[in-house]
């Protein structure tokens, strides 16, 4: 039983999501800390647009001291509360670690100065992480998501360093330098369509003892032809839903669509209705839009925004920056017109692409979500306490499942 109070699909807050013109000021910057990473993926969004070799291997010290004046003007420029800023790569632990230190210090600076909570993470592969990378992010409070695709005979297939061999072993290892610190850390898996999910579920759960991960679909555009994956997480939805949830276990990205059938919003890029509003820190000090869209191809995120001239809020007047937030709300005819459109917003940004018509499109994974939405909401729409709004003239209608 999904334990939530649905509100009806049709009557949620759409009007609490800002239009086109509107850009609330920043509260999140994705920071990568290095352009290159230690392993090579086959899968990996990140090196598809050439362009990043020509960026700094890691973050320069001018660009960094630059972010750091930029983040604390903005955040007295819009009197913020709190900041979240995601450190990434390709793989962020390539950063010294003595500059890593210097760079928390700074933070709990700006932290002190401004009283505004600047909260931290990192995304890794974990395989840099030993005894001491674990005593400094225990230190700053830094919180750890660890990239894994589950047992060893699904990770190494593709998680492969440089000369092709599986990283699963690395990647363990380093996960158990951050328990031996305290430190339990998030998971996130992409997902390969030919392998079974009962499979990672298992792993994960029973395995390593993970219950908060993510499963995303492999990243690709409408030039790809990937296969879909509506099986994949139909599967995943069923094991979960049938012997894992009353554990306690839970799937971000199934939540995302659970929130979003019963009326929420859902906190997730991979679905869901809401603009994109992600920032990312290149290490020249560029700053650019979402980095996934670098699967658009080659200069596909690139800007004349750069701490080193400009506020962090001016990206939002940059055309690519902007052309990827309003596609992130405008969403295609074919979307506007479908049942799962608050449930699904069109999937991925980037997952619409297409050459001819740019972001106008449904998700290249759209066959796949909506046989996925209606698969999720016949099993739970019989569980849920519904409450309707008692004037007839807002009658709600459900998802047609
Ligand atoms: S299911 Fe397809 S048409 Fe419907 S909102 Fe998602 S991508 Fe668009």
């Amino acid at each position: 039983m999904v334990n939530v109070e649905a509100e009806a699909p049709s009557t949620r807050a759409k009007d609490a999501i800002p239009v086109a013109e509107e850009v609330p000021p920043f509260a999140f910057v994705l920071v990568k800390l290095a352009s290159r990473c230690n392993i090579n993926c086959t899968y990996c969004y990140w090196f598809r647009d050439a362009e990043v070799y020509n960026k700094p291997a890691v973050l320069t010290v001018e660009a960094e001291d630059a972010f750091c004046q930029r983040l604390e003007q903005h955040i007295e420029e819009f009197e913020l509360d709190h900041f979240v800023l995601i450190f990434h790569g390709g793989e962020p632990l390539l950063f010294p670690k003595h500059r890593f230190v210097e760079l928390q210090e700074k933070l709990l600076d700006i932290e002190d100065r401004t009283g505004c909570e600047i909260s931290r993470g990192v995304c890794t592969n974990a395989i840099l992480i030993d005894g001491e990378w674990a005593d400094i992010l225990k230190s700053y409070n830094v919180t750890v998501s660890v990239s894994l695709d589950g047992p060893p005979d699904i990770h190494d297939k593709y998680r492969v360093d440089f000369k092709g061999r599986g990283t699963h072993a690395d990647t363990l290892r380093g996960i158990e330098f951050l328990r031996a610190e305290g430190i339990e850390p998030g998971l996130i898996s992409v997902c390969n369509p030919h392998t079974d999910p009962e499979q990672i579920l298992s792993y994960v759960v029973e395995k390593l003892g993970i219950k908060e991960f993510d499963i995303l679909p492999p990243d690709a555009t409408h030039s790809d032809n990937p296969p879909q994956i509506s099986d994949y997480f139909i599967k995943l939805f069923d094991v979960w839903y049938d012997k894992y949830a009353a554990q306690g276990v839970r799937i971000r990205t199934l939540d995302a669509m659970i929130q979003g059938l019963v009326g929420n919003f859902s906190v997730s890029d991979t679905v869901g209705l809401g603009p994109i509003e992600t920032v990312t820190l290149m290490t020249d000090g560029s700053l650019e839009p979402l980095d996934v869209l670098r699967i658009v191809g080659d200069g596909s995120t690139k800007t004349n925004s750069s701490v080193l001239n400009n506020a962090l809020q001016d990206v939002q007047n940059d055309p690519r920056w902007r052309e990827a937030f309003e596609a992130s709300m405008e969403l295609c005819e074919t979307c506007q017109k479908c049942e799962f459109l608050d449930s699904c917003g069109g999937g991925h940004v980037a997952h619409r692409w297409s050459p001819e018509r740019r972001f106008d499109n449904p998700s290249v994974y759209c066959d796949s979500w909506k046989s996925i939405f209606s698969h999720i909401w016949k099993r739970i729409s019989p569980t849920l306490i519904v409450e309707y709004e008692t004037d007839a003239a807002s009658s709600p209608t459900m998802p047609n499942a």
